[in-house]
């Protein structure tokens, strides 16, 4: 869903999401990779079994990779949907790069919107810091740091009711949730920090999570259950990039060929 990867090695100039996993796609069909487009509606997992059972009916496998991903919480508001990778991003690693001496705003008051905000100011040259509460729930230390950076100014109690613009980011409308008033805020670029959900559906009765949903694995990408590998964002882990996807990838398929090899 990525509009622009730039931070994947070998492409000096960026790719779309869309052609880096048609790539990938492509590259690993020539190796004889067999896709199927069907949903999977519930998965049944014991150490002797693997089965998923999908619309077309159900598949048998001795070993699993989970690789269902995770994706940023929505603030739900006008604009948002339209202006999403022209303008409004969930990662700043990412797309910070593109607001050189702008000026945009964060939205979020826990320890990502806080970190990312700080990130941020390497690059632009004003962050807007929007919290709907009068305290950030951010780590004492990442609060000291985001305060005592000059670039960086909070705005209390405030949430965005609109995000402005009909092909690129013009501003947002803002809310004071204390006293009702209503201000708009010209900004170039909106980052939306408000949480993160794994995509944890199939897994969430099965596996092993972590306090926030995510999929415990260890370093051989093995979850709770043997033969049930995880890979990718769906992974309890600090960094979620595609680089580091894919080398999650790698290691859990050798280990799940391992895994079956030692069942022979
Ligand atoms: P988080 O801790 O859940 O914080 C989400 C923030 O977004 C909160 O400040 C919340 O406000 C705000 N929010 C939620 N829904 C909103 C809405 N609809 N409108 C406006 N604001 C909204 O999420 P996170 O910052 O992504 O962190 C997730 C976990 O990862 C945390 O446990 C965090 O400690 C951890 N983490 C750690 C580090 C680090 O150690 N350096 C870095 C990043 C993340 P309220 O405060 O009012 O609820």
């Amino acid at each position: 869903m990525t509009d622009w990867v730039e931070n994947y090695p070998g492409f000096p100039d960026g790719i779309s999401g869309y052609e880096l996993i048609d790539r990938m796609k492509r590259q690993a069909e020539n190796f004889g990779l067999e896709v199927r487009n069907q949903e999977v509606l519930a998965l049944e997992l014991t150490p002797k079994k693997k089965k998923v059972v999908t619309e077309g009916g159900v598949m048998e496998a001795k070993a699993l990779i989970l690789t269902t991903g995770a994706a940023p919480q929505r603030l739900g508001i006008d604009g948002e949907a339209l202006l999403t990778g022209k303008g409004i991003s969930y990662c700043a690693t990412c797309d910070g790069p593109f607001y050189r001496d702008q000026e945009v705003a964060v939205i979020g008051g826990g320890d990502t919107a806080v970190e990312e905000a700080i990130f941020l100011t390497r690059f632009v040259s004003k962050v807007y810091l929007l919290h709907r509460r009068d305290r950030l729930r951010a780590i004492k230390l990442l609060q000291e740091r985001a305060m005592a950076q000059e670039k960086i100014q909070i705005l209390w109690n405030t949430v965005a009711t609109r995000i402005v613009g009909e092909t690129e980011v013009k501003g947002l409308d803002l809310k004071d949730v204390k006293t009702g008033y209503e201000t708009h805020l010209p900004v170039q670029g909106v980052f939306i920090f408000i949480g993160y959900s794994p995509n944890n559906q199939l897994a969430k009765d099965l596996l092993e999570l972590d306090k926030w949903g995510f999929v415990k694995t260890n370093n051989d990408m093995e979850t709770s259950i043997s033969g049930v590998f995880a890979a990718g964002d769906i992974r309890s882990k600090s960094l979620r990039q595609v680089s580091t996807a894919v080398g999650e990838g790698a290691a859990a398929l050798v280990a799940a060929q391992r895994y079956i090899e030692g069942l022979q």
